[in-house]
C-alpha cells in the first residue's frame, strides 16, 4: 500500500474539485448548444446562398432571352421600315413591289408573334426577379442570424476560457507541494476513471462510484494508518478519509 501524508490526501479532494470544474468547462466548450445552432444556421446559409446563386443565374437567362427577342423585334421593324419606304417610293417593277408587299405582310405577322413572345418572357423575367430577390433576402437573413449566433458563441467561449484559466491558476496553488507519488497515482487513476481520480469516503460509501463499501473493507479502512493511501475496491479510485467520513 502506498503512503502519503493524510493532509495531502485531504488536499487532493480540492485538486479533484478544481479538475472537475475545468473538465466541465472544457466539455461545455466542446458541446456548446449555441455552437451547434450556429453550425446548423451556417449549413442553411450555404443552401440559401446556392439557391440565391441559382435564382440569379436563372434571372440572367430569361433576361438574355428577352434581349434576344427585343433585338429581333428591332431588326424586323427596321426591315419593315426599309420595305415600306421602298414600297412608298413606288419605284421598281410591279413584281418587285408585289414581293415587298407580301414580305411586309410576313414581317407584320412575325412582329406580332415576337411581341407576344416578348410579353410572355417579360412575365418570366418578373417572376425570376421576385424569386431572386426572395432568395437573396432569405440568404441575407440567415447571414445576419449566423453573425449574431457567432458573436454569442464567441462570448461563451470567452467566458469559459476565462473560467478555465482562473481554475488552472487555482489548481497550481492547490497542488503546490503535494506528495508527488500521490499526485502521479491520482493522475493515472483519473485518466482511466472518467476524470475522477480521488473521492471522499462518506457514510460507508465511495463518492466516486457511489457503491457501499463492504463491512470487511470498512474494518480494514478503520484500522489503516492515516497516511495509508486507500483505494476503493470497486472502482479503484483513491478513497480519501476526512472528518466527514464518519469512521
Ligand atoms: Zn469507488
Amino acid at each position: 500500500m502506498s503512503k502519503a501524508p493524510a493532509a495531502d490526501q485531504t488536499r487532493l479532494l480540492k485538486v479533484q474539485e478544481i479538475d472537475s470544474r475545468i473538465d466541465r468547462a472544457q466539455h461545455q466548450r466542446e458541446a456548446l448548444p449555441e455552437a451547434q445552432r450556429l453550425a446548423e444556421t451556417r449549413e442553411q446559409l450555404a443552401h440559401a446562398e446556392d439557391a440565391a446563386a441559382t435564382a440569379h443565374a436563372e434571372l440572367g437567362d430569361v433576361q438574355r432571352d428577352l434581349t434576344r427577342i427585343e433585338d429581333e423585334i428591332e431588326k424586323v421593324k427596321a426591315r419593315q421600315e426599309r420595305d415600306q419606304t421602298r414600297l412608298d417610293s413606288g419605284m421598281g417593277q410591279a413584281k418587285e413591289l408585289q414581293a415587298l408587299s407580301s414580305e411586309l405582310e410576313a414581317l407584320k405577322k412575325r412582329l406580332s408573334e415576337l411581341e407576344d413572345k416578348a410579353l410572355e418572357v417579360m412575365e418570366r423575367v418578373e417572376e425570376a426577379e421576385h424569386k431572386s430577390e426572395a432568395a437573396q433576402a432569405a440568404a441575407q437573413s440567415l447571414r445576419e442570424q449566423a453573425g449574431a449566433q457567432s458573436a454569442e458563441v464567441e462570448l461563451t467561449y470567452d467566458r469559459l476560457d476565462k473560467e478555465m484559466a482562473a481554475a488552472k491558476l487555482e489548481r497550481a496553488t492547490a497542488q503546490d507541494g503535494l506528495d508527488e507519488k500521490l499526485m502521479a497515482l491520482y493522475e493515472r487513476v483519473r485518466a482511466k476513471s472518467g476524470g475522477i481520480g480521488a473521492a471522499p469516503l462518506r457514510s460507508g460509501r465511495c463518492e466516486g462510484c457511489h457503491l457501499a463499501i463492504n463491512p470487511g473493507d470498512m474494518s480494514k479502512i478503520r484500522q489503516a494508518a492515516p497516511d495509508d493511501v486507500i483505494r476503493c475496491e470497486e472502482c479503484g479510485r483513491i478513497l480519501v478519509r476526512d472528518e466527514e467520513s464518519g469512521l
